[in-house]
């Protein structure tokens, strides 16, 4: 789950992490109101989308050329002007898509006066399984060209979890960035802070771009990106409170709902498939053969008649989706239960474009029996390769 850049910067600041004083607006009002409580004379009103590049990214119903999703204003009066040109606007980044998202709060934070712009995150190293920091001195911009063009810039080291974080990983960062005396004891002082909060709030990633040297010698988090682990957000419920589900694709919330994996993807094939390997191999299948999934889904081992139902009325409510496959190999999941979720689902929402299914294992002949009595336009297919030919090519048919 992710959360907004001021949602993370308060987590931080409960660690005692070094961040800019800023206030959350809703309305153009409220961040007139949030600058006047700020020192000034520079505010900054920055877009609060799940995405990153803001900076650079521009508003679709703005002329080319117009100020991006982060600017600095002068005066009260600006980040007034600021807000109503950025709120209820689409700003597109290289992070949102070319569909670009709805900027529907700002953080009206305090202006700093940058020295130099450094790069770093943590995350959870699945090789290592261990939290591993990432650090480099060429922060601010774009990390992925950073370890293309220098990779000798970026440094990376992980905390056994045996000891947790210790002074000498802190003396790490602070070498890392070239910094010195009580620039240095700063940097040990906040990957101790950093690696406390990724900790207790199980976060999966953090990632502070920039974290910056400011012209009075202090280092500050000036971006927070933070994502926690879902599988630990039972525990978390006052992170789960800073959900927003309006950055949410409404068809991975409504899967949510009925527990299914379930992960959007702009094809046209929609997929129905159970086990995550199974549903990786379906996707790369479909590719193979000239189609693109327009979705991963895992109904899971355990499925009941009514999440198969839910899992095909979310694919048939999709407007991209041009044909259906599913996908079975019924070991704890049943042939049956799947072939009467599919055929209530249908009976309910209807079929407009061609379903090939594919049943083998437990149950298959009921499965089979089943849809084949129900009447339904089914193409059967009878291994994953002949079903993905089969499906690739109805649509084709459909398009042409
Ligand atoms: P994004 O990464 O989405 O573009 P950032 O929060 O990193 O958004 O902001 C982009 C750039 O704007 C930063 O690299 C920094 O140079 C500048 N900036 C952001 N916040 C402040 C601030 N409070 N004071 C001064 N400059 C800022
Ligand atoms: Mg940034």
């Amino acid at each position: 789950m992710n959360i907004h850049e001021y949602q993370g910067k308060a987590i931080l600041k409960e660690f005692g992490a070094p961040v800019s004083p800023g206030v959350a607006a809703f309305t153009a009002d409220e961040a007139i109101a949030a600058a006047r409580t700020l020192p000034g004379p520079v505010y900054v009103v920055k877009s609060q989308i799940h995405a990153g590049g803001r900076g650079k990214g521009a508003f679709k119903e703005l002329p080319a050329g117009a100020k991006g999703g982060v600017r600095i204003a002068r005066s009260v009066a600006e980040v007034g002007a600021f807000a109503s040109e950025m709120l209820h606007h689409t700003l597109v980044t290289v992070q949102t898509g070319p569909q670009g998202k709805q900027v529907n709060r700002l953080y009206i934070e305090d202006g700093s006066e940058i020295a130099k712009e450094f790069y770093l995150s943590m995350l959870v190293d699945r090789a290592t399984s261990r939290v591993a920091f990432v650090v480099s001195t060429e922060g601010g911009m774009d990390i992925e060209e950073v370890a293309h063009t220098t990779p000798a810039k970026i440094v990376t080291f992980s905390v056994d979890p045996a000891t947790g974080v210790m002074a000498h990983h802190g003396r790490k960062v602070a070498t890392a960035l070239g910094l010195t005396d009580d620039l240095a004891k700063q940097a040990e002082r906040l990957t101790l802070q950093l690696y406390a909060a990724f900790v207790a709030k199980d976060m999966a990633m953090l990632e502070i771009n920039p974290l910056v040297l400011t012209k009075q010698g202090e280092l500050r988090c000036l971006d927070a990106k933070v994502s926690f682990d879902s599988n630990a957000l039972y525990r978390h419920p006052d992170v789960l409170r800073l959900r927003d589900l309006s950055e949410e694709d409404d068809k991975e919330i409504e899967a949510s709902k009925y527990d299914l994996n379930y992960i959007a993807l702009d094809g046209e094939i929609g997929c129905m498939v159970n086990g995550a390997g199974l549903a990786m191999a379906t996707m790369d299948i479909i590719k193979l053969y000239g189609g693109t999934p327009a979705n991963f889904l895992d109904v899971g081992g355990g499925a009941t008649r009514d999440k198969v139902a839910a899992a095909f009325k979310i694919i048939t409510a999709d407007p991209n989706v041009r044909g259906i496959l599913v996908n079975i190999f019924g070991g704890i999941m049943r042939c049956d239960v799947i072939a009467e979720g599919v055929v209530a689902a249908v009976r309910e929402v209807g079929l407009k474009v061609p379903l090939v299914v594919r049943l083998e294992g437990t149950n298959v002949e009921r499965g089979k029996t089943i849809i084949a009595e129900s009447r339904l336009n089914v193409v059967s297919a009878d291994d994953l390769d002949d079903a993905a030919q089969k499906i690739v090519r109805a649509v084709r048919k459909e398009a042409a």
